[in-house]
C-alpha cells in the first residue's frame, strides 16, 4: 500500500497503545480455560454499565444481536410496529424483521441525518409498540421528543447507539435514556472489541432478566429452555479487550472531536459543502465525519479523492424503503425527501482519532483543489 494513502478508518494507533495490556490480558482469559460468558464478561458488564450510568448490561454478540434481543426483551413481537429512520444501516431494520414486527419508516432532518421527531406522532397507529432513534454517526437524536412521543402512547424506546457509544445527551450518556439501548463493538465502532460483540442496556429488571434469557437459548438454568433464544453469548476474550480499552476510550473520543472540529474549520467557506450539525446540549462523537456535497459533485468529487489515494465512503447510497430486499421496483424517494437528498449528497471522509494535522490538511486540500 502505498504510505501516502489515507484510510477511512486506521484502527492501528488506537490498537498499539494497548497490545501489551491487550496480550497480556488474553493469555490469562486463555489459561482460565473459561471463554465464553463467566468472569470476565460480567466484570466488563459491571464496568460498562457503570460507565453509561445504567443499572444492567447484558453482553451479546454483535450490535444486530443486541437490538434483536432488546426488542423482543421488550415484548415487541409479530404484528407489532416499530418507528424507525429511512437512513441507516440496515442491521437496525433486519433486527425488528427478525423480532417478527414491521418497520415504520420517516424521514429525516437533512442536517443533523438523524430521524425528523416531527414526522413521529403521524406514523402511530394502533399496532405501534416502540420507536427506534438511531443516534446516526454519532449525533444524538432529539431525546426529549422522542420519550415525549413514547410517554403520550405508551410505547417503549430502543436507542439504536451502534455508532455513538460514548456520547451524551444533556449530560447523560446515550443508551441509557430509552427502556434499552443497543451497543456495538464492530472493530470500527467508537469502543471497538477484536471481532464481533455487542450489548443491551436497559434499567428495567425485567427486560435485563428476560435479554439474559435470551442470548442463551431462552434459558435462565442449562437444560431448563424457557422460550426459543439464540445462541449470542458474549466472548471472554472480546470481554477482556473491551475492559482494556474501556479507561482510554474518553480519550480518543475527545481526540476524535478535535480532529472534527478540525475539519469545521479547514472547511470554512466552502460553498456546494455542508459540514455536520451539533448543538451545545449534546456531545456528538464523530464516529463518522460526513459531509454534504450539493449540486449532483458528490460522485466527482469522491472519484478525484479515490485517485489521490484518499479513501472516503457513502453513508448510505439507497435508502431502506428501497432496498432490494424489499423489492427491486420501489421508488420511495418521494415519501423520504431528505434522506433521498442524504443518499445522493453524503460523504463520509476520513477520521479517526488519532488522525494526524498532515492527513487532515491532504484531504481538505485535495476537497478544495478539486474545482467543483
Ligand atoms: C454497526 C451498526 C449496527 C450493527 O452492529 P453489529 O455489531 O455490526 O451487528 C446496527 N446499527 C447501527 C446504526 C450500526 O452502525
Amino acid at each position: 500500500m502505498n504510505p501516502n494513502s489515507i484510510p477511512i478508518k486506521n484502527l492501528n494507533p488506537e490498537n498499539i497503545e494497548i497490545l501489551d495490556k491487550a496480550l497480556e490480558q488474553i493469555r490469562e482469559v486463555i489459561l482460565s480455560g473459561q471463554f465464553i460468558l463467566g468472569s470476565e464478561v460480567e466484570s466488563f458488564e459491571n464496568e460498562v454499565a457503570n460507565y453509561l450510568g445504567v443499572k444492567y448490561a447484558v453482553g451479546v454478540n454483535s450490535g444486530t444481536d443486541a437490538l434483536l434481543i432488546g426488542i423482543r426483551a421488550l415484548g415487541i413481537a409479530e404484528g407489532d410496529e416499530i418507528i424507525t429512520t429511512s437512513y441507516c444501516p440496515f442491521p437496525t431494520v433486519e433486527a425488528i424483521h427478525l423480532a417478527g414486527a414491521t418497520p415504520v419508516f420517516v424521514d429525516i432532518d437533512p442536517y443533523t441525518y438523524n430521524l425528523d421527531v416531527s414526522k413521529i406522532e403521524s406514523k402511530i397507529t394502533s399496532r405501534t409498540k416502540g420507536i427506534i432513534p438511531v443516534h446516526l454517526f454519532g449525533l444524538p437524536c432529539e431525546m426529549d421528543e422522542i420519550i415525549k412521543v413514547s410517554n403520550k402512547f405508551g410505547i417503549c424506546v430502543i436507542e439504536d447507539t451502534c455508532q455513538a457509544f460514548g456520547g451524551e445527551y444533556k449530560g447523560r450518556k446515550l443508551g441509557s435514556l430509552g427502556n434499552a439501548g443497543a451497543i456495538s463493538f464492530f472493530p470500527t465502532k467508537n469502543l471497538g472489541a477484536f471481532g464481533d460483540a455487542g450489548l443491551l442496556v436497559t434499567n428495567d429488571h425485567k427486560v435485563y432478566e428476560k435479554a439474559r434469557m435470551l442470548r442463551s437459548h431462552g434459558s435462565k438454568r442449562k437444560y431448563h429452555n424457557e422460550i426459543t433464544g439464540y445462541n449470542s453469548r458474549m466472548d471472554a476474550i472480546q470481554a477482556t479487550i473491551l475492559r482494556v480499552k474501556l479507561r482510554y476510550v474518553d480519550d480518543w473520543i475527545e481526540s476524535q472531536i478535535k480532529k472534527a472540529h478540525r475539519y469545521n474549520q479547514l472547511l470554512q467557506g466552502s460553498s456546494g459543502i455542508i459540514i455536520p450539525a451539533e448543538n451545545n446540549y449534546t456531545k456528538h462523537t464523530f464516529h463518522q465525519y460526513t459531509i454534504r456535497i450539493q449540486h449532483n459533485k458528490r460522485d466527482i468529487l469522491r472519484e478525484i479523492l479515490t485517485t489521490a489515494e484518499i479513501y472516503t465512503e457513502i453513508y448510505y447510497p439507497v435508502i431502506i424503503p428501497n432496498l432490494p430486499v424489499y423489492s427491486s421496483q420501489n421508488n420511495y424517494d418521494i415519501y423520504y425527501p431528505s434522506a433521498t437528498l442524504l443518499s445522493q449528497e453524503a460523504l463520509s471522509i476520513p477520521i479517526w482519532p488519532r488522525i494526524s494535522d498532515d492527513e487532515q490538511l491532504r484531504v481538505i486540500d485535495v476537497i478544495k483543489n478539486a474545482q467543483i
